[in-house]
């Protein structure tokens, strides 16, 4: 992997590519050039790393359970933390939490990943987001902001209207000087609104919309039948994708466990050639919550392995969910999407299907195909 500084991108490169750069990998070059096919990287691409369990804003079906008495680990916990996941090979780590905007020493987070290497990220609820604070944080690369749509569409996601405020935040990071995007989650509510919500993108000025599935983990279980996208509405995703890029303002990004929903009407080439990649959790992606052990995503929660300089090549969740990967039953097995989507999100087959290591139980092929073992349809 290769790291471009303008315009900013990761780029998988071959060894005859590589060569032409003047990289040279020596004894770790023995062997043939696995060309760009690597089913796992050596090391982790993008790490997720919660900077505390806090947060005081109590939102509805927060997928991280967080409470304004969540763990928060040291700063020096989180200096060995980035120390480790640089010698790993990673090259950006996306702060998160709780909310992690709230600790006084975000700065000298910040400070040290950059010093190390690492290309730090921010995703926040905008709380607690002053003049002061965003100049204290002018050296992320970017700061996401939660914003799920104007106040009511807000509301019903959150359980609050703090639309107000995360547009107030946007506007401060801005005025720093911070690239802002806004992260919105889809429920049926919200994917109704997607004009809306690209509308308010527009007129924020924000550099990207991250379109993210509604996941049921944390708090988020407890709501996710009733807020959950039906699949109706689902299908209609692609056309919400292709009006809002239509745009052209912002970038439009989905997350990870959408590329479900993409699969049947986007060429899987083109899929590929945007970057628009499922589920990455094991082969370029890793978690470090909180307490400091590492999982596959922030989703998957209750880990309880610390992260050490094996965790990359040895942690057993990851492993599995590689295997699953690798050699996934049908329908993903002869799925065209296949090698993109990599099986669909493994916590929503946890949650609907009682095993995380089954097909995704709300993609549309999957339903097709009969074999989604979808509790909840049962009951
Ligand atoms: S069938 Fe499997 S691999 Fe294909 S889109 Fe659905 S979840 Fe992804
Ligand atoms: S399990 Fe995979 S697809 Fe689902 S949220 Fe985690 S990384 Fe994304």
């Amino acid at each position: 992997m290769v790291a471009t500084e303008d315009p900013p991108a990761l780029i998988a490169v071959d060894r005859p590519m590589a060569r032409r750069i003047g990289i040279e990998g020596g004894s770790l070059w023995i062997g043939d050039d696995p060309g760009l096919s690597l089913p796992v990287l050596e090391g982790p691409t993008e790490v997720h790393l919660a900077v505390t369990d806090r947060c005081p804003a109590g939102c509805t079906a927060c997928y991280a359970d967080a409470t304004p008495q969540g763990h928060e680990p040291t700063l020096d916990e989180l200096r060995s933390r980035l120390d480790r996941l640089a010698e790993a090979g990673a090259f950006s780590v996306a702060l998160g939490g709780g909310e992690g905007s709230l600790r006084a020493d975000l700065p000298e987070v910040i400070a040290h990943a950059r010093s190390v290497g690492l290309v730090p990220t921010l995703t926040t609820s905008g709380l607690g987001i002053t003049p002061a604070r965003a100049a204290a944080l002018s050296d992320m690369a970017q700061i996401n902001v939660s914003w799920d749509g104007p106040a009511e569409l807000y509301a019903s996601v959150r359980g609050y209207d703090g639309a107000r405020g995360a547009e107030r935040a946007v506007r401060v990071l801005q005025d720093a000087g911070i690239p802002v995007g806004l992260n919105t989650v889809l429920t049926e509510r919200t994917l109704a609104g997607l004009d809306a919500i690209g509308e308010g993108a527009e007129r924020l000025g924000a550099v990207e919309l991250q379109l993210l599935r509604l996941k049921p983990s944390g708090r988020g279980k407890l709501h996710y039948l009733a807020l959950r996208p039906s699949p109706a509405k689902l299908a209609e995703l692609p056309e919400h994708l292709e009006r809002l890029s239509a745009r052209g303002s912002f970038a439009v990004r989905v997350d990870c466990a959408l590329v479900p929903f993409l699969a049947g009407s986007f060429d899987v080439a083109r899929l590929q050639q945007f970057g628009v990649n499922g589920c990455e959790a094991g082969r370029s992606l890793m978690t470090v919550g909180a307490a400091g052990a590492v999982g596959p995503c922030s989703f998957w929660g209750s880990a309880d392995v610390a992260l050490d300089e094996r965790s990359w090549a040895e942690d057993p969740t990851l492993e599995a969910f590689r295997a699953y990967a690798q050699d996934p039953p049908e329908p993903c097995a002869s799925c065209p999407a296949g090698a993109v989507c990599r099986g669909g999100c493994r916590i929503v087959s946890r949650h609907l299907a009682g095993d995380a290591f089954v097909p995704d139980p709300e993609c549309p092929r999957v339903r097709a195909h009969g074999s989604g073992n979808d509790r909840s349809e049962a009951t």
